[in-house]
């Protein structure tokens, strides 16, 4: 478990990130089938390198460097990028499932811009 896409990219999906990441582990991108239903991205954990490549890439600082360092706020959008796997029958709905869960917890954060949600997280 490495690197963590958390809810600016909700309604952001730029796919900004995906065009640096050296080694294609964030899905999904916008020439794969799920990328319309996905409301935000997935880092596949097992795949991450932890370059780092993708933090500076995000216009709106969705992405932390580790579990740890994700604020408690985001937990369990964790989760959500570790269920994503591209190309199993039901991942995109299950890690989808869990980004619904967040944003029903969250209405104070969605009611917030995007570029802006970053700085409310708190730790
Ligand atoms: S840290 Fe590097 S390998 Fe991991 S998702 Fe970001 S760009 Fe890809
Ligand atoms: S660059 Fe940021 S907002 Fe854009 S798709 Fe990646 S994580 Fe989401």
């Amino acid at each position: 478990m490495t690197f963590v896409i958390t809810d600016p990219c909700i309604h952001t999906k730029d796919t900004a990130c995906v065009d640096v990441c050296p080694v294609d582990c964030i899905h999904p991108r916008k020439d794969e089938a799920e990328f319309e239903q996905a409301s935000m991205l997935y880092i596949l954990p097992a795949e991450c390198i932890d370059c780092g490549a993708c933090v500076p890439a995000c216009p709106v600082a969705a992405i932390y460097d580790s579990p740890e360092s994700t604020p408690a706020s985001q937990k369990q959008l964790i989760e959500a990028n570790a269920v994503y796997r591209a190309g199993e029958p039901d991942a995109v709905a299950r890690a989808e499932s869990l980004a619904k869960a967040h944003v029903e917890a969250h209405p104070e954060l969605m009611a917030i811009a995007p570029a802006d949600r970053a700085a409310a997280h708190g730790k």
